[in-house]
């Protein structure tokens, strides 16, 4: 098997594979003889690249890797579950299982570090930032990486990726310093928040600071997904960066319109099958007859021969549909990346107007950020920034 950096491109969508999309991949047999999940060899829609999250699609995930209908040439990344410690406050799986797991059934896994957060009581599902302890959880990551790498035996065929913490520039290089150690492959970052100018700061810290494959942690949005790809230009290593914003077909029933680069515009479910409502007016959307995409198309055949499957398939099927509109636009920005020109139009047909010019803003600090150094940049940029951002909603801390 070819060297998995090999077989990256230099930009590569990665979409989080989990629950509904995982259930329906282990039932494809049993509908209308066709596959519609998009990790399968005979799907209607296939994806090369995704990534799971063994902390909750472990099982699932390993039944369909031994019923062996996956793509042959995939790249599976997966997570570290770490998400667990904080939920229960204890390691339920060892870095070396991790480990252990992730290279059997992975071919790029994220390390299990220590998080320097701690819960938020006063939020439902926030972490505020724990300055205090920050260097002790580094060094405790960095033990867990040491621990990781000691039962490793696949180098080709797996590659193994460290998470930088940190909520600033600052404070990733000071991670980083902590736990780089020989045998890490690659780079995990995130952004501290959703914003896309919290997210160029990591980009910045990337291009000037990183030597190594990144791979960007829950990125999602299209404003942000949009700043990282624009910096690829200067960055020699191949970047990645996963997405689930396309699974709101599952979880709302929500439907991006193909023919809207807008993505404000998409529509929610009122709970009727195809009727939905946008701004107290109803509308019949009917048989989706405005996509001729093939999860489209599944969803007009179901609708006309097993209507009974209907309910079931619906949201899935609009997820993948909302995938497959993904996939295509970064497919389009993979083409135009090098070009900033381009990328600048793109921005303006894209987004609404004032999006658009913030937008183009980053495109230009990022321009700086190459031409004068971090430092600098940030110095001339600083009215984009927010202060500090110390406490954080996102699901994807990780
Ligand atoms: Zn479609």
């Amino acid at each position: 098997m070819t060297d998995v950096f090999d077989r990256l491109d230099d930009i590569n969508l990665i979409p989080v594979i989990g629950g509904s999309l995982l259930r329906l991949s282990l039932k494809d047999k049993e509908i209308l003889g066709k596959a519609y999940s998009p990790t399968n060899e005979n799907s209607v829609i296939k994806l090369k690249n995704f990534l799971i999250n063994p902390e909750y699609s472990a099982r699932d995930f390993k039944k369909l890797t031994e019923e062996g209908n996956l793509l042959k040439d995939r790249i599976v990344f997966t997570d570290s579950g770490g998400l667990q410690e904080m939920r229960f406050g204890k390691l339920v799986k060892s870095p070396e299982e991790i480990l252990k797991w992730q290279q059997k059934y992975s071919n790029i896994g994220f390390a299990l570090d220590k998080i320097p957060f701690k819960v938020n009581k006063s939020l439902i599902t926030g972490w505020t930032f724990d300055e205090i302890n920050f260097d002790k959880y580094g060094e405790i990551s960095k033990k867990r990486i040491h621990d990781a790498l000691k039962v490793r035996t696949e180098y080709n065929n797996f590659k193994y990726y460290a998470i930088i913490q940190g909520i600033n520039y600052d404070f990733y290089k000071r991670w980083k310093n902590i736990i780089d150690q020989p045998g890490i492959d690659g780079w995990c970052c995130k952004s501290p928040s959703d914003d896309p100018k919290d997210l160029v700061q990591t980009a910045g810290f990337v291009m000037s600071e990183l030597d190594k494959p990144v791979h960007f942690l829950g990125v999602g949005k299209m404003t942000k997904t949009i700043v990282l790809i624009y910096m690829k230009k200067y960055f020699k290593h191949k970047i990645s960066f996963d997405t689930n914003s396309y699974n709101v077909g599952s979880t709302g029933r929500a439907y991006y319109l193909p023919f809207s680069f807008n993505y404000r515009d998409f529509v929610i479910s009122g709970g009727n099958v195809g009727v939905y409502t946008i701004g107290g007016e109803t509308i019949d959307f009917g048989n989706f007859d405005f996509c001729s995409c093939e999860a489209c198309n599944s969803i007009r055949e179901i609708q006309l021969h097993h209507p009974e499957k209907y309910e079931e398939y619906i949201g899935p099927l609009i997820s993948m549909h909302n995938l497959i509109y993904e996939v295509h636009t970064i497919n389009y920005l993979k083409r135009i990346y090098k070009n900033g020109a381009k990328m600048r139009d793109f921005a303006k047909n894209v987004f609404n107007p004032k999006t658009a010019e913030r937008t183009i803003k980053l495109f230009d600090f990022i321009d700086d950020v190459n031409k004068h150094g971090y430092e600098a940049a940030k110095e001339k940029w600083k009215h984009l920034f927010t202060k500090e951002i110390k406490t954080t909603r996102q699901g994807t801390l990780f």
